[in-house]
């Protein structure tokens, strides 16, 4: 088939991975520069490949509850945008529904994570990771907090330990040992990786299997004539193809609309810095979760990635200097002496592409060639190969081999 894919994020990536190689035309579009492409692909990433316990914008209690719980933070002017999304998240807050969804989403972080070790065997691909992940519990109230959390993972098949403060300094050494800790929970089998190496090494490998990357290329908004032909929004001659994947993240609500699908996605919008390593002894070996702060911090190579906060409403472009000190304070508070701050930091705000539920769409949109794989909201890395394998399979008339029950797009109109 020939077959086009909006959108060159690690989700659009993955995507023209599995559909070369399964025999495809494949040819995607990207809007940003080569350059600045890859620069936000590396901005944001925490680099933890686990879905679960990032899902903070769906959660149980009132929706206030959850505001303060879970630390999402509103920004003024908030859009039409931003509330209708509020008030579908508010309905997506009621304790069984967030359970669910998140139950979703741990099934499709465990695909994923096979299928991440599938494509890296397979293509002997090598970049930075680390595995084990800790989360960090400061007191015995985020230990109880924690506890439902703790009962889906469980349901779920994950494996973890509850372990007490002393543990969690043996299997991070370098954690300071003034800040006090509770005890924490020890995943080992999660892992973090580097997001934008893995991405540029699976998407040479596309290119050897003859996909083709268009950068600079802003595409129009599907029209309903002809929804899978492509033109750019600066205006071109149309292109036609069998199927259209929308891997375009923010953007897809925008180019889906004319074909009358309502996609209630938003950005919530995150920070992270992140610093040369100074004295390995005093860096992470892994990754941690500060729970009460929702920061975490990863080692990636010789670098250390702290990323958190969450806030709906307000813009890209203005930083806000309160989150990033809370970013700095986290680590200070963890892992003082890690790295250097004297050159090589980078600090940046992103936006999490973000549905009110949690769980991504993919699938069919209902309109025939046309498909989707968009809103991973905080776990766009960890659901990536199992989401783009998902999506090949449906494109193949082939049955995937994860249960796909509530991450249809057919939800959203409810
Ligand atoms: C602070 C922060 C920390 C995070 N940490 C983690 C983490 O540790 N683990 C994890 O799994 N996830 C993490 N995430 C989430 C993750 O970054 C996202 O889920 C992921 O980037 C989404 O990928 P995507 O490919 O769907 O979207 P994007 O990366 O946004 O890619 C979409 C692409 O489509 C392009 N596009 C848009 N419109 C058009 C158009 N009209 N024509 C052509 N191209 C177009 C865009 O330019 C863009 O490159 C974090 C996010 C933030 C903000």
């Amino acid at each position: 088939m020939k077959i086009a894919i909006v959108g060159a994020g690690i989700i659009g990536v993955t995507t023209a991975w599995e559909l070369v190689s399964e025999g495809h035309e494949v040819t995607v579009f990207e809007r940003r520069g080569r350059r600045s492409q890859l620069r936000q692909r590396r901005r944001c990433r925490a680099g933890l490949r686990h879905a679960v316990g990032r899902t903070r914008h769906a959660c149980q209690g009132a929706a206030l509850a959850a505001l303060l719980a879970w630390r999402l933070k509103l920004r003024w002017p908030l859009s039409s945008r931003d509330l209708g999304w509020m008030s579908r998240w508010q309905k997506a807050c009621k304790l069984e529904t967030y359970l669910a969804n998140r139950a979703r989403m741990q099934r499709l972080a465990f695909y994923s994570r096979t299928r991440l070790h599938e494509v890296t065997e397979a293509r002997e691909l090598s970049y930075e990771r680390s595995d084990g992940y800790l989360v960090l519990l400061r007191s015995k109230r985020e230990k109880k907090l924690i506890q439902p959390g703790l009962e889906v993972r469980r349901t779920a098949g994950s494996v973890f330990r509850e372990v007490d403060a002393d543990e969690a300094r043996q299997i991070e050494p370098a954690l300071n040992a003034d800040t006090s800790l509770a005890g924490a929970i020890y995943l080992p089998e999660e892992e973090v990786a580097n997001c934008r190496q893995f991405a540029l090494l699976l998407k040479w490998e596309a290119e050897a299997l003859g996909a083709q990357f268009h950068f600079n290329c802003d595409i129009a908004p599907l029209s309903r004539a002809a929804p899978t032909s492509l033109a750019l929004a600066s205006g071109s001659d149309a292109l036609h193809f069998d199927a259209v994947i929308m891997c375009a993240g923010l953007a897809s609500a925008t180019l889906l609309r004319p074909l009358g699908l309502r996609i209630p996605i938003a950005p919530i919008y995150g920070h992270s810095v992140s610093a040369p390593v100074r004295e390995p002894l005093n860096a992470p070996r892994s990754a941690i979760m500060d729970e009460r702060y929702k920061v975490a911090i990863s080692r990636l190579g010789q670098r250390v990635r702290v990323a958190g906060s969450a806030k709906i409403g307000g813009s890209l472009d203005a930083m806000n200097p309160a989150a990033v000190q809370t970013l700095y304070k986290v680590l200070h508070d963890w892992f003082p002496g890690a790295v250097t701050l004297q050159s090589g930091v980078q600090q940046w705000k992103d936006a999490r592409p973000m549905l009110p539920d949690g769980p991504p769409v993919l699938g069919a949109s209902g309109i025939p060639g046309v498909w989707l794989n968009l809103g991973h909201g905080s776990s766009g890395w960890a659901l990536s190969c199992g989401s783009a394998r998902v999506v090949a399979d449906l494109v193949g008339g082939r049955d995937p081999g994860v249960d796909l029950e509530g991450l249809g797009v057919e939800r959203l109109s409810l």
